[in-house]
């Protein structure tokens, strides 16, 4: 039943005042709720103190505020990361991680599909194919979780980072809005630079990006630089090569005049060469760019394994001649599997031993 309840967080202001004038309410009540709902973060109506008590009882009989149902929580003292498993009012699960830094940021990393359809060979939740898109409320939900978590302990969420599981980019539409959402000042008003979108390099949808007039940051998922090896790890590669790639980045530049991320996971014996980082340092020289080297997180689909740390080294140092500045992303939150999708893989085959045992 709690399916045929409209969510709130799925609406637009404009939907939000539809909803309002068809049940007679004057028109601020639409951001009075909206107030309630992004700015407070309460979870239910009757928080909602200055809407009629009939308003009230209308809302909780025709609508819903988020659909999230917590299936998992684990903390991580050591990597000061907290992750978490939902389960959606269909039954599909999401993950979203929640890293607290020592120079006081407090990220989000969420989710923008249930699953993905693009196969990345490495990671946990091409692994598992793709479910469905999330809509934008399902999005703007994790963010709000977390950040009522943060208020209750005094602490306010800083940045989003879309990088959880899925293709941003392939779920265009809802993401926008998520961000739009994401940024309003009457809301959650997350800064536009200090939320990142991480694609896997859809072209057209990056230059679509470009020109949405935003300030949000981009970071594209590259891992390879040559499209025979690039190929063998993102079979996105095979539609839109390196060399279109680029040329999309060159004019996310150009046009928001942002540096763009590239991200690279090193794995070990597969991309890790000083060769590998010179190709790259060709790739890459005199783009404003700079590239986040992450140590492959294993998975279990993957028999990869993350490079060693002087092979991390050679290859960050490599890069540095060409002028390319990069950093070694830390690992977190490895012993809790907050690597995208992998908290999900673990419940679902503790799920399944369960089964068997039972
Ligand atoms: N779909 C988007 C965003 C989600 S994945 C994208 O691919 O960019 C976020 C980042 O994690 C991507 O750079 C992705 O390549 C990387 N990633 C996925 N699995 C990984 C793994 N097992 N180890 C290290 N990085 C991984
Ligand atoms: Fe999808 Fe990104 Fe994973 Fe590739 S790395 S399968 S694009 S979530």
């Amino acid at each position: 039943m709690t399916e045929m309840l409209i969510n709130l967080y799925d609406l637009s202001d404009a939907e939000l005042s539809a909803l309002m004038a068809e049940l007679d309410q004057p028109a601020f009540r639409a951001r009075q709720i909206s107030e309630w709902l992004y700015k407070h973060k309460v979870a239910t109506f009757e928080a909602m103190t200055n809407l009629p008590k009939a308003l009230r009882q209308q809302l909780a009989v025709k609508t819903r505020i988020g659909s999230f149902e917590q299936v998992a929580e684990q903390h991580s003292v050591e990597s000061a990361t907290t992750k978490r498993l939902y389960r959606l009012a269909d039954g599909q699960l999401i993950e979203s991680v929640l890293m607290e830094y020592d120079d006081g940021r407090r990220t989000a990393c969420i989710s923008t599909q249930a699953g993905c359809a693009m196969g990345c060979i490495f990671c946990a939740t091409g692994q598992m194919g793709f479910a469905r898109h999330l809509s934008a409320g399902e999005i703007v939900e994790q963010v709000i979780h977390f950040a009522r978590l943060l208020e209750r302990e005094g602490e306010r969420l800083s940045n989003v980072v879309l990088m959880g599981m899925g293709e941003p980019l392939h779920n265009y539409e809802n993401t926008m809005r998520a961000i739009r959402r994401l940024n309003d000042p009457n809301g959650l008003n997350i800064g536009q630079r200090h939320i990142t979108l991480s694609t896997v390099g859809l072209v057209p949808e990056i230059k679509r990006f470009a020109d949405e007039g935003l300030q949000v940051g981009l970071a594209i998922s590259l891992h390879a630089a040559t499209d025979a090896e690039r190929n063998a790890l993102l079979p996105i590669n095979r539609r839109y090569p390196i060399r279109e790639v680029l040329d999309a980045a060159r004019y996310y530049v150009q046009k928001t005049g942002r540096r763009v991320t590239f991200e690279w996971a090193l794995i070990r014996g597969e991309n890790d060469t000083v060769e590998q980082a010179e190709r790259l340092g060709t790739l890459l020289r005199g783009l404003l760019c700079h590239v986040n080297l992450i140590p492959l997180n294993p998975t279990s689909g993957y028999g990869g394994a993350p490079s060693d740390p002087e092979r991390v080294d050679a290859f960050r140092a490599t890069l540095a001649r060409y002028g390319v500045s990069s950093t070694v992303r830390v690992r977190r939150g490895i012993d809790i599997q907050a690597g995208c999708g992998q908290l999900k893989t673990e419940v679902l085959r503790r799920g399944r031993r369960q089964r068997a045992a039972g």
